[in-house]
């Protein structure tokens, strides 16, 4: 295989809304259903970073048997069909109640940097566990070695690295290049981060150092202010996806969560790589431009793409299919995090 081919990896956010709406099957296993039926048509794959916390609180209430039996099924047939299942975690979920047929989170705890060292370990090593007895019983070799943190919230990261290097993590996935959210709940700010497609980092995230873990951002890009209104209005025509009911709100009030709104509008024009709300145009785009802009790197140039489950409508369906077909025409590999990873260390 060509050394400098771009590696493209689709990875999905597989949890139900931030405030525990929502429900199993129109949130998550019917379109993640949909985006792997897309993905094998081209052979693509997908990892879905898999909030396993929130699975493990559903697994203990009766209501939630049947809906956590077909996640196990599709994690495990995903890896089985060579898609990756990896780390996230939404730590609000620990110390989740179930009453009156409603969730009863803790957004105390929403950012896992605010979490102290010993409950961030023992969420990482009880969702690590569940991951790997979900996927192991059909795919030996499995391991779990990637993190993406829960709605962006990793720094400060120095306590969030070292217990990922602790777990045996080797891959984080978390920066958005130029992203920043200015709510103080759910704050994160990657507005300054080494102008690379990865480095390692053994403390800051966003700061290169000669070892420890491998930060592989999320790819970002700009397109016109206009054109970017046009994409964030058409997606909040497209919705949900279908049946899929819940809603966004967070941890913050209502001050915050203007704030919030205000920040998004000062970054008008800067975009993830994101295929549940991006036409294909606009992922083209993007991607033309995280390559242009890393020509020179000498290895296999990541790619990362994202998407969550609850909002990948029949729109998000074309927009991958076209983006897809044009991917296998460009001769992008359609990978996953090992698999650049063993590409790389060879
Ligand atoms: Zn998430």
């Amino acid at each position: 295989m060509d050394k400098k081919i771009p590696h493209l990896i689709l990875t999905v956010d597989y949890e139900l809304f931030g405030n525990g709406t929502g429900c199993i099957e129109p949130c998550i296993t019917i379109p993640a259903k949909r985006m792997l039926e897309i993905a094998n048509e081209y052979s693509a794959k997908i990892t879905f970073f898999t909030d396993a916390i929130e699975f493990i609180k559903m697994e203990q209430e009766k209501e939630f048997f049947a809906g956590i039996l077909k996640i196990k099924k599709q994690l495990s047939e995903s890896v089985q069909d060579g898609h990756d299942v990896q780390l996230h975690v939404h730590p609000q979920w620990m110390h989740a109640k179930y009453l009156n047929h409603q969730w009863d989170l803790d957004f105390s705890a929403w950012r896992i940097a605010d979490l102290k060292q010993e409950e961030i370990l023992s969420v990482f090593e009880a969702s690590i566990s569940w991951l790997e007895n979900v996927v192991r019983s059909e795919n030996k070799s499995y391991t779990c070695n990637t993190f993406r943190a829960g709605g962006w919230c990793i720094q400060p990261s120095e306590k969030i690295v070292d217990a990922l290097q602790q777990v045996g993590i080797m891959m984080d996935s978390t920066v958005a290049p130029n992203f920043q959210n200015l709510s103080q709940g759910e704050w994160s700010n990657f507005s300054s981060v080494p102008n690379k497609p990865f480095w390692l980092t053994d403390s800051d995230v966003c700061s290169e150092t000669d070892t420890g873990i491998f930060e592989i951002p999320i790819a970002t890009g700009k397109i016109s202010k206009l054109k970017h209104i046009q994409v964030l209005k058409a997606a909040k025509k497209q919705g949900m996806a279908k049946g899929c009911i819940g809603s966004y709100q967070g941890p913050d009030g209502k001050y915050q969560v203007i704030k919030g709104k205000m920040g998004k509008l000062l970054r008008l024009g800067n975009v993830m790589l994101d295929f549940s709300t991006m036409t294909s145009d606009v992922l083209i785009e993007i991607t033309k431009q995280w390559i242009e802009k890393y020509s020179h790197v000498e290895t296999p140039l990541p790619i990362v793409a994202i998407a969550h489950t609850k909002n990948f409508t029949s729109t998000s369906e074309k927009a991958l299919k076209e983006y897809l077909s044009w991917a296998k025409r460009e001769g992008l590999v359609f990978s996953t995090y090992t698999n650049w990873l063993g590409v790389i260390d060879d």
